[in-house]
């Protein structure tokens, strides 16, 4: 007989952040003031925080210690080195610029590559990358398989890009109209879904023969790696190290927002193996960040981002921070609910379409979904949909096909039994989803509307 082996995590715990718990009457006041959206919730009248993984991770106390070493000098920090030396080390990237956070990455590196008009694919789109491409006088163009688009599709690899639909954009515009591709690793608005290894090389060879540029959005690639040592042929036996090291190889350049998978709180960076892309770069950073040696961050974070990469290539803590999401979702199938799958890496997406048909996508059934959950427990997620979609440069709106509660999971934060208090408190509100009713959008930001949109209950 063969016993159960489980994961668990490999750390301990030092040091607690208390947490306050709420009434139902306390939470349906908390909600109505948010204009019925998560994102305008105060914390402290959240109990489990699964908003996102972004900045919410626990850091280390090798991480912490770092802090006080931080260099926080103007010019050549210390610190800055130690990240530069680390990227270089762990992704194989040449020329790195620090920068606030992702979007800042995202920002500049736009303005560097796109001229307006040009085509930029995208294996799904990211909300702030895509904006950012628009902003740049880009089109956005997506090019993840079809697969991606279908929340019960089983497909191992949902992530990777249809080289076909990519061939097709080159025979439509030319491949000077493309300056590059942006590929994501463990696609996010997909359901944290990966790209396979053998996918992204057939991509690489296909950009050399074109002379397009991979731009890696390299956010969550050591979960993408995770994912690849699990399920691809060849990759059994090798470290999530390795693993990464392999992609970034066959990639021109990255933008990275530190907040997800390199273990800190703010942060993030760009990355390019070209020089003159490089030099354009740190002139701009000079205007939207700051200097090219700490790009909006103090010394201190720039030591957390360095440590905070080692260790999330560590396979122990990838196995179990993969481990505690699909945790959470078998639970949550267990219970019926309907959940994106496979279980993605750094979430639950709960597929609000379905859990909720009465809906139609105009009364944002996700953002309902999201507001009904916080009331039920606490428990804060948030929508990816119809919302987070916006609308295109004409002003009508996106409709995607994925309509997404997303639970996020913070990294080195929750416990096995907060898990369970959520999977509880979503069927609950699976239990009574035939009442929940949909809501319209009363107020509407210009940009990136998810974060502030305010609605009322229809
Ligand atoms: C979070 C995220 C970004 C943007 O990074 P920020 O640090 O939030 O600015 C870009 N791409 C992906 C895939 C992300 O998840």
């Amino acid at each position: 007989m063969s016993y159960k082996k489980s994961w668990a995590e490999p750390y301990k715990i030092k040091m607690v952040e208390l947490i306050k718990m709420t009434t139902r009457k306390d939470r349906l006041k908390a909600i109505k003031v948010a204009g019925y959206n998560t994102f305008l919730l105060r914390s402290e009248d959240v109990y489990i925080d699964l908003l996102t993984d972004s900045g919410t991770n626990a850091m280390s106390d090798i991480q912490w210690g770092a802090f006080m070493t931080g260099d926080e000098a103007y010019a050549g920090s210390k610190s800055f080195f130690k990240m530069e030396a680390a990227i270089q080390k762990y992704y194989g990237y040449k020329y790195i610029i620090p920068t606030h956070q992702g979007r800042g990455a995202e920002n500049i590196l736009s303005k560097v590559l796109i001229k307006n008009g040009d085509i930029i694919p995208g294996n799904m789109y990211f909300t702030t990358t895509r904006l950012h491409q628009e902003l740049a006088g880009g089109i956005f163009k997506d090019v993840i398989i079809e697969e991606a688009h279908d929340p019960l599709n089983e497909h191992p690899f949902k992530g990777n890009v249809d080289i076909q639909k990519l061939h097709q954009l080159v025979q439509e515009y030319g491949s000077a109209k493309i300056p590059y591709i942006s590929v994501a690793t463990n696609v996010n608005m997909a359901g944290g879904q990966p790209i396979s290894m053998a996918n992204l090389r057939e991509l690489y060879a296909y950009t050399r023969q074109h002379g397009i540029r991979i731009i890696h959005d390299m956010t969550r690639v050591a979960e993408n790696a995770y994912f690849i040592q699990k399920r691809e042929t060849g990759y059994a036996h090798k470290s999530i190290a390795e693993i990464v090291k392999e992609i970034c190889s066959y990639t021109d350049g990255a933008t990275m927002s530190a907040k997800k998978d390199a273990l800190v709180n703010i942060g993030g960076f760009l990355a390019t193996n070209e020089w003159d892309v490089y030099e354009e770069a740190r002139n701009l950073v000079v205007v939207y960040e700051g200097l090219h040696t700490y790009g909006g961050l103090a010394g201190r974070d720039m030591e957390a981002i360095a440590i905070g990469i080692q260790e999330s290539l560590d396979d122990n803590h990838q196995h179990a921070r993969v481990g505690q999401v699909e945790y959470l979702g078998h639970k949550m199938m267990e219970y019926g609910i309907p959940i994106v799958k496979p279980i993605g890496g750094h979430g639950i997406f709960v597929d609000a379409k379905s859990f909720l048909p009465h809906l139609t996508q105009d009364q944002y059934p996700a953002q309902a979904l999201a507001a009904e959950i916080y009331l039920d427990s606490g428990v804060r997620a948030m929508e990816r949909g119809v919302v987070s979609a916006g609308r295109n440069e004409n002003g009508d709106n996106y409709y995607p096909n994925l309509e997404l509660v997303r639970l996020t999971i913070p990294r080195r934060v929750y416990t096995q039994a907060h898990m369970d208090v959520v999977a509880e408190s979503v069927a609950s509100v699976f239990q009574k989803r035939k009442t929940i009713k949909g809501l319209k959008m009363v107020y509407e930001p210009k940009y990136l509307r998810f974060f502030q949109a305010r609605f009322e209950k229809l």
